[in-house]
């Protein structure tokens, strides 16, 4: 699990340099936390709780707009680790 401090440093630098795609804005509040995406299985009919994608995110303050950014894409997750 990253820190706070490894998630705001690795978003720090991706952030749109254009501004908020929904509102122009270019003020930014980092998660700390991480999330994890859903996925819809075809095959359960529902949620698969026990599959999804690690992700951080920055919210815009002015209008609320996520921006969501893949866990492990960004090395802040080892796709190899399990939980066990
Ligand atoms: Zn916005």
């Amino acid at each position: 699990m990253p820190t706070e401090e490894e998630i705001r440093d690795v978003l720090a630098g991706r952030l749109p340099k254009r501004g908020c795609p929904a509102c122009g804005g270019t003020a930014w509040d980092i998660q700390p936390d991480m999330f994890m995406s859903s996925l819809y299985s075809p095959d359960l009919r529902k949620i698969d709780t026990g599959r999804g994608a690690p992700m951080v995110a920055a919210v815009c303050t002015n209008c609320g707009f996520f921006l969501n950014y893949g866990a492990i894409r960004l090395g802040l997750v080892d796709p190899d680790a399990r939980d066990e």
